[in-house]
């Protein structure tokens, strides 16, 4: 490459303007921080010593190279060695290339994160270890990507380094240039939309599919789309790629669903709109190679639209135009572990960044997604999000009537109730498919000892093993502790030792045996089939198992809530959930919203093919049993009306100065002890008090979390709150330093890892 080529590539990318993002002060950097982080303070391990040689770049030969590269690589979590590392490098590569580069004794991967900058005329600097080979086959990282990480980074109190390389296939750590340049090769470049069989002839929209497709043709920024389960919201994601692909020839589109086991339905569709060659997945089921394939794919633009789960809101997608989150309201965008991110709320703001549309959809939005759209209504401007409704299910369908069964009026220990077992037993006599929600797997939640009281407690954990009659073992849900179920009590020698409670593989034996007279129209048995995490462990179960239920196999499923999100089955008629009270007293402020939108989703998963119902003669039933028929949210529930159970909880969250109205971050400490993890906690908040945003951001004492000790750890945490986002967020920043700084003291001495939950989902 010549110089100016060089400089011109980098003039194009040069994403990082430090006013803006204030991550680092850079201005010290061009004397002397060299191979140094670029953060103050000096890296220091867990133990409080001076990290270990091999985690820091060792002093390498002189170097005369004239460049100097930052560089984000993924250090040890536990080193606070700050977001960038520098190199020499003999060329200015442009910030986004990636390159090798040595970090102790080993070779990492890195990406070159800053304008290079220019050595020459300085002191030649010995402490500077020069980078090693760029994989330069592979464009470089855009300027959007770059912020996109940058900004996560910031918000949820991670490095750059983390998330950027959490971000990139696995893969291409391994893969030397040479490798790298040959996959490229075979990937074919972009070219027009294959036209498909369906792409030719799709189905004419809904009115409200019509009208909602005009606003959002013609509109910017985010979009909520909240459709009735069963409006065909796909049918408008569908529509809104094909609009943007055949007006930008180059465009690309990403759509995100929840959950892994609703991209093949998802891809099924897209790939039978689009073609083949246009639809990539991204998601954690793939395999390193079929992830690297998809991520070179959406990278290089040869892919137009990228389908996957949270992780893909972090795909290299260079014409990003338009970005659909369905089912957003869904938890499972929230990653809970590492750095805990909000994939809906970064598609947001990357849509922002990179001037996409956006689009959510939901039948039950998160209420702050919710309020976010709410309209202009007096002295209120509104929210920053256009509502869209689509209110119908397509083709005349109704929704589900529901149905409530008080269980204080059943004899006692009914675990389905008369009515409720009359209603299956008629939509088996007409060939139609029941669906039964029971959100607990396993045999039973606790074994118990009628003689002394003995209960299956988990050795390691505060919390009950679960009892698993399928391989006659007790297994702990949390630390994974899993034993054979022993002959007796194991303190009293009593041999009659009883399952306490329901899980779905006893709730599957109990309906066998209440069907097991009940013939098919056919006069053959009732097949009654069971999906949950247990019954899809192996490779491709879940999917043949959901093949199973689309194919009329079954005609009663029974399952956890994996059976109640988002999929498209077309003969359920009766969807019930049969012990859903156990969210309504939670003391998780969420807990409302998460039950009621289950359940709504539940409902939703019944009578989606109007004609098949008119046919049938049959109408959609939702069945919910309950001890508590007058509460509220069944009330809402029973109406389908999504609104005013929203109302009503945006009400007492107002009242309650509770997200969406404050913002609110935990600080969690894990130590042997529970008295230390709170110490830490109370010590920290003690030291906050003087930091930047501290008169307004709250902080509570610490308390234990609800399962206390998993794995023979205790865990504490302390909730943050504050009205002001900005003001939490500069706290958050300034504390991070003082949080490393006192691990090291006494009083962090005992504690085993700490960290920030940002907008956490459930406390
Ligand atoms: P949602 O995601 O809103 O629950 P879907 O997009 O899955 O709903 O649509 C429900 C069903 O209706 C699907 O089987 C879909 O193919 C069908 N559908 C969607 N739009 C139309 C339409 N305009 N005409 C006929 N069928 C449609
Ligand atoms: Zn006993
Ligand atoms: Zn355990």
């Amino acid at each position: 490459m010549s110089g100016l080529l060089v400089n011109k590539v980098i003039h194009r990318n040069s994403g990082w303007d430090p006013k803006r993002w204030k991550i680092n002060d850079l201005s010290g950097l061009a004397q002397s921080l060299i191979n140094k982080p670029l953060q103050e303070g000096s890296p220091i391990s867990p133990a409080g010593l001076p990290l270990d040689d091999r985690d820091q770049p060792t002093n390498g030969a002189p170097s005369a190279l004239p460049w100097r590269l930052d560089i984000a690589v993924q250090t040890p979590a536990h080193a606070a060695l700050g977001d960038l590392l520098s190199y020499a490098g003999a060329e200015p590569l442009p910030p986004g290339t990636l390159v090798r580069v040595p970090l102790g004794r080993r070779e990492v991967l890195g990406v070159v994160w800053n304008e290079p900058v220019s050595l020459e005329g300085t002191e030649p600097d010995m402490a500077l270890k020069p980078v090693g080979a760029a994989l330069d086959a592979l464009a470089p990282l855009g300027e959007g990507w770059r912020d996109l990480v940058a900004f996560a980074a910031r918000y949820y109190q991670r490095s750059i380094g983390e998330i950027a390389l959490a971000a990139l296939p696995p893969q291409l750590r391994d893969l030397s240039t040479a490798q790298l340049a040959r996959r490229l090769k075979r990937k074919s470049a972009a070219g027009p939309v294959a036209q498909t069989a369906e792409s030719s002839n799709p189905v004419a929209l809904s009115a409200e599919q019509a009208a909602v497709l005009a606003r959002i043709d013609e509109g910017t920024g985010t979009f909520l789309l909240a459709g009735s389960t069963g409006s065909g919201k796909t049918e408008v994601y569908l529509r809104c790629v094909a609009d943007l692909l055949a007006r930008e020839p180059e465009a690309q589109a990403l759509v995100m669903v929840p959950e892994i086991n609703l991209t093949p339905q998802l891809e099924a569709r897209f790939k039978a709109r689009f073609g083949d060659e246009a639809v990539v997945s991204l998601h954690s089921g793939m395999t390193n190679p079929q992830r690297l394939a998809s991520w070179l794919a959406a990278h290089s633009g040869a892919a137009r639209i990228v389908l996957g789960t949270r992780m893909a809101v972090f795909a290299s997608i260079p014409a990003l135009r338009l970005i659909v989150v369905d089912e957003e309201h869904d938890p499972s965008y929230k990653q809970q572990e590492g750095a805990r991110y909000s994939a809906r709320d970064l598609a947001v703001w990357r849509g922002q960044r990179e001037k996409a549309k956006v689009i959510l959809g939901s039948a039950t939005p998160s209420l702050e997604s919710w309020h976010q759209s709410r309209p202009a209504e007096g002295e209120d401007p509104g929210g920053r999000y256009v509502r869209l409704a689509m209110p119908s299910r397509i083709g005349a369908g109704e929704l589900p009537a529901v149905r409530l069964v008080d269980m204080n009026l059943q004899p006692p220990k009914t675990v389905i109730s008369g009515a409720l077992l009359d209603a299956i037993g008629q939509r088996i006599a007409r060939g139609e498919q029941s669906m039964i929600f029971l959100n607990r797997r396993g045999y039973a939640p606790v074994l118990a000892c009628g003689d002394c009281g003995w209960k299956s407690e988990c050795p390691h954990c505060s919390a009950y093993r679960v009892f698993h009659k399928i391989d006659r073992t007790l297994r702990c849900h949390h630390c994974g502790f899993t034993e054979r179920v022993p002959r007796a009590c194991p303190a009293c020698g009593n041999p009659d030792i009883a399952p306490v409670g329901r899980g779905t593989e006893r709730l599957e034996e109990h309906l066998a045996e209440l069907f097991s007279s009940v013939k098919r129209p056919d006069g053959s048995a009732v097949r009654i089939a069971r999906i949950d995490a247990d019954s899809t462990k192996k490779q491709g179960a879940l999917e043949s198992q959901l093949a199973a239920v689309h194919a009329g196999e079954v005609d009663v499923l029974v399952g956890t809530q994996m059976i109640a999100k988002g999929h498209d089955f077309r003969r359920i008629t009766l969807v019930a959930a049969v012990n859903p009270d156990g969210a309504l007293f939670s003391s998780d402020f969420r807990a409302p919203e998460r039950l009621f939108s289950l359940l709504m989703q539940s409902a939703g998963r019944a009578g989606r093919d109007a004609a098949y119902l008119a046919a049938q003669g049959a109408t959609a039933e939702m069945w919910i049993q309950t001890h508590h028929a007058q509460h509220p949210l069944f009330m809402a529930l029973r109406r389908h009306d999504y609104t005013a159970f929203a109302a009503q909880q945006l009400d007492e969250r107002h009242a309650a100065g509770m997200p969406p109205f404050a913002f609110q971050a935990l600080l969690r400490a894990d130590a042997r002890e529970q008295s230390v993890a709170q110490g830490f906690l109370n010590t920290a908040a003690d030291q906050a008090e003087s930091l930047p945003g501290a008169d307004i951001v709250t902080r509570y004492p610490a308390v234990p979390l609800a399962i206390q000790r998993v794995a023979n750890v205790e865990r504490a945490q302390m909730l943050i709150e504050s009205p002001s986002r900005a003001a939490l967020q500069k706290l958050l920043a300034a504390w991070q330093p003082l949080l490393h700084e006192l691990r090291r003291t006494p009083e962090g001495k005992g504690v085993i890892r700490w960290l920030i939950d940002v907008d956490p989902h459930s406390i």
